[in-house]
């Protein structure tokens, strides 16, 4: 191997620095971009490597330039630029690590380890600067200047490039990548081991020639990179691909197959049961006011009720065809062994019991009420969505009351439904313009013989059909989940009214408000009415909320203690309709209520039926040994008003005393009232016995 000269030695040496350098910044631009396009961090991190690189590698051509020309003066500031040089070397290798992590855990690395990661290529920079002799590092002279590069990016690159083999996925790409890493890392070792080992005209010659074959690998590293960002943007759309299939035929939330699956499933189905000679049965399952469940443990609890349905309903073991979500929380459920209806209304109240059990929610434990509607094949249809819509009927009626119940499609159904569809926007429109109105019923206290309160009854005034009562509409808003609005507006009208009554009259007369089942277990209803407290400035005792004796005992745990914070809180609490519930007394002593309403049915009875009267002078006696007061409702005739009055009855209410009337006119029976020098009873003897 030919000696080189000095000059030769330093000219291929500025020259092999002059085009790393440039090749260095060619590249990091190229990554820029990729990054710009692509937007993956590790190439921004490593745009800045080669930012790094190039001025350091620039730094070098210079020295070795400089000292070619005028080789006294260059000696003089040769030591400082080193140590530049080496500075940006370090932070090349801090970038090139960052990055690596950066692909390798695919987010960026925090911010405290990208300070410490520039703080050590900063102080590793400072230190070599002191420890550099103050010479040019070619070979031959100074080992020691070269040694401290070619060692420390040599050991990091080794390190980096091993890590991403084995974290990286195994495309091309990043093989080729971290494979680059790794050679460059390789490649210091070897000029290490030649500075150290061979004579120093062969160093030179290798010296000389490292520079470039560290070129050429970071050409293939980019070019890895390249290859890899490909590979990625491939797979990335190979998997939105198959996501969107899978979405195209599944439920996102659940898992189970969607309502576009299971109408294209249900020929196939159909085709099966009728060459085998088998009835298929389509079950919805529906959770009854899912609405306030949601509202209850927010959307997330919901979901994971969803789920939860969605599990239960897979692990089923009678063998289900299929299992769909096809809307918010309706289920779908398919079999095609059941013969007849007795089969089919046994396997779905185990399938409604299944869905009852208790579900956990994080912290919460909550029961769910699940309703079932069902269509057959060939009974009601034998196409898809006729199926579907019958069931859908079927599940519409099921969930119609209180207690979800299972409902086999019938005949007739389908006619209640489309008036259901079309009531929707008309009942909005009638809320929207107040086309509703409260009605006051008068209710008389026997002790006192004089008023005693009303109760706020609500009327539609439709504009066509004229004034309509609630049976007439109730039902409606109850299905269509209207029933708080409905609820919130007749509270704030009452609220009103009282507020009214004050500056009119100086003093109010208690109403009585029915808060229908969703209001009473709406999350909010205390926080409710506090407000109302607040916005209309009257006294809690002057509102009495009217609760029927099923909605109070469909959560025993919950309904109590929201009927003792309202207690607390000051209302008088009544249980309408008592005495037609499943409970009645034995609960009574538990529910701390203070006024009972006893049922219309049961004083249109009382002269027919002796025994009704033995049961009301029984509850009227347990009532007041609670300490309860007791009206009773629907009394029509003076012989009704006695018995119930010699029974113990405490108030009454009734066409007899008074039908529910306009707010004008009960002002004028309060005004009567007045003149006749009656005033609102105290609320302590409206409070307790
Ligand atoms: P309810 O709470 O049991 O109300 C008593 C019902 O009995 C009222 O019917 C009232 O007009 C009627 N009534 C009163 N005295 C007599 C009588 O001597 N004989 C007969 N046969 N009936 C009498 P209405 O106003 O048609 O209300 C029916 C049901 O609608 C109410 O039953 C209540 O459950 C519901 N409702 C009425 N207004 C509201 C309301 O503002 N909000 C809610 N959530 N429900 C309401
Ligand atoms: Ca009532
Ligand atoms: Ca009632």
């Amino acid at each position: 191997m030919p000696q080189l000269d000095l000059m030769t030695s330093l000219a291929i040496e500025t020259f092999a620095h002059a085009i790393q350098a440039i090749f260095l910044i060619g590249f990091a631009s190229l990554l820029m971009y990729y990054h710009r396009y692509y937007q993956r961090d590790y190439l921004r991190y490593w745009s800045f490597a080669c930012f790094a690189f190039g001025p350091s590698e620039l730094i070098r051509a210079a020295l070795a330039g400089s000292a070619m020309i005028a080789p006294e003066s260059a000696l003089s500031w040769s030591g400082g630029l080193q140590g530049v040089a080496l500075t940006f070397q370090y932070l090349a290798i801090a970038f090139i690590a960052l990055g690596a992590s950066c692909a390798a855990f695919n987010s960026r690395p925090q911010t405290y380890w990208q300070y410490v990661a520039y703080a050590v290529s900063l102080i590793s920079g400072i230190i070599s600067y002191f420890w550099l002799e103050p010479t040019i590092s070619y070979v031959g002279s100074t080992p020691n200047a070269g040694f401290m590069r070619f060692l420390v990016t040599g050991a990091a690159l080794l390190i980096i490039g091993l890590f991403m083999w084995r974290k990286l996925g195994s495309g091309i790409g990043p093989k080729l990548v971290s494979g680059g890493f790794f050679s460059i890392g390789i490649k210091n070792f070897l000029v290490l081991s030649v500075i150290l080992s061979l004579p120093a005209n062969a160093v030179d010659w290798v010296l000389s020639f490292q520079a470039l074959l560290t070129v050429i690998i970071i050409a293939v590293v980019i070019v890895g990179v390249i290859i890899w960002l490909l590979e990625s943007e491939r797979n990335t759309a190979v998997r939105a691909i198959q996501r969107a299939e899978y979405l195209h035929t599944h439920d996102a939330l659940t898992g189970v197959s969607n309502r576009a699956q299971l109408v294209s499933k249900i020929p196939l189905f159909i085709e099966y049961c009728r060459s085998n000679n088998r009835h298929l049965t389509i079950m919805l399952v529906g959770v009854s006011r899912f609405k306030v469940v949601n509202e209850n443990i927010g959307i997330r609890g919901g979901d994971q009720v969803l789920k939860e349905i969605a599990r239960r309903l897979q692990n089923f073991n009678k063998q289900p065809l299929t299992v769909s979500r096809i809307s918010g929380d309706v289920f779908a459920i398919a079999f095609d062994h059941l013969k007849n209806r007795s089969l089919i209304q046994d396997l779905a109240t185990e399938l409604q019991d299944t869905l009852n059990e208790p579900i956990e929610v994080g912290e919460k434990t909550l029961s769910i009420a699940a309703g079932v509607g069902i269509a057959r094949y060939p009974q009601h249809g034998s196409r898809s969505e006729v199926l579907l819509n019958k069931a859908t009927i079927a599940l519409t009626q099921a969930k119609q009351s209180h207690q979800p119940t299972i409902t086999v499609y019938e005949r007739g159904m389908d006619e209640m439904y489309a008036y259901l569809v079309d009531m929707e926007p008309v009942l909005r429109k009638a809320m929207r313009e107040n086309e509703f109105t409260l009605y006051l019923q008068p209710q008389f206290d026997f002790d006192h013989q004089q008023l005693c309160g009303f109760e706020a009854l609500i009327r539609w005034q439709h504009p066509e059909r004229g004034l309509l009562s609630p049976a007439e509409f109730l039902p409606y808003i109850e299905q269509l989940g209207l029933s708080t609005e409905l609820d919130d507006w007749v509270l704030n009208q009452a609220a009103a009214i009282l507020t009214s009554w004050k500056q009119k009259f100086g003093f109010c007369w208690p109403i009585a408000v029915n808060l229908s089942a969703p209001q009473f277990q709406h999350f909010q209803l205390i926080e409710k009415m506090q407000r109302l407290l607040e916005d209309y400035n009257i006294s809690p005792e002057w509102l009495e909320l009217e609760i029927t004796e099923n909605v109070a005992m469909s959560d025993l745990h919950n309904g109590m203690s929201v009927i003792q914070r309202l207690r607390e809180m000051g209302f008088g609490i009544s249980i309408d309709d008592f005495g037609t519930g499943h409970s009645s007394l034995a609960y009574l002593r538990s529910l701390p209520i203070n006024k009972i309403k006893i049922d219309r049915s049961f004083v249109s009875e009382l002269q027919q039926n002796n025994n009704d009267a033995t049961i009301l002078k029984a509850m009227i006696r347990l009532s007041h040994g609670l300490g309860k007061r007791v009206i009773a409702e629907g009394i029509e005739t003076e012989e009704q008003q006695d018995m119930l009055q010699k029974l113990g009855c405490d108030m009454m209410q009734g066409y007899f005393y008074s039908p529910p009337m306009r707010l004008q006119f009960a002002e004028q029976f309060i005004e009567r009232q007045i003149q006749s020098n009656k005033k609102p009873l105290p609320p302590g003897e409206f409070a307790t016995a």
